[in-house]
């Protein structure tokens, strides 16, 4: 199956994809692509965590997976997900600065694109 985001990668089965809902990490089967690395949930799956974590209480509205962050060394690690990368136009070169703005929202703004070497 390609991959209907980027349209180059094929899609591999995983069983590692990780959404995080108010602290809980749940871990889903599905697919990702190679090339972007876009993920997709199995519908099962997605609908078993919906469930749980409408038992745990913590299924808010809207209804939205998050994206997990990644820690990365003493860091952090947010990946943009491609439809907004795409919207953003983003080359994963730029410069961007993060402002927080509440306490529980940061706004993220591109600053500039530094060009690489080539
Ligand atoms: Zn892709």
């Amino acid at each position: 199956m390609k991959c209907p985001v980027c349209g180059k990668g094929t899609l591999v089965r995983v069983d590692d994809i990780i959404s995080e809902l108010e602290g809980l990490a749940f871990v889903e089967r599905g697919h990702r692509c190679p090339v972007c690395g876009e993920e997709f949930l199995d519908e099962a799956d997605s609908k078993r965590t919906i469930k749980v974590a409408r038992r745990l209480g913590i299924w808010g509205e809207p209804l939205k997976l998050q994206r997990k962050l990644s820690a990365s060394g003493r860091g952090v690690v947010l990946r943009i997900p491609e439809d907004l990368r795409r919207s953003l136009r983003l080359k994963g070169t730029e410069t961007v600065s993060l402002s927080k703005v509440g306490p529980r929202r940061v706004l993220l703004e591109v600053e500039a694109t530094t060009t690489s070497g080539r």
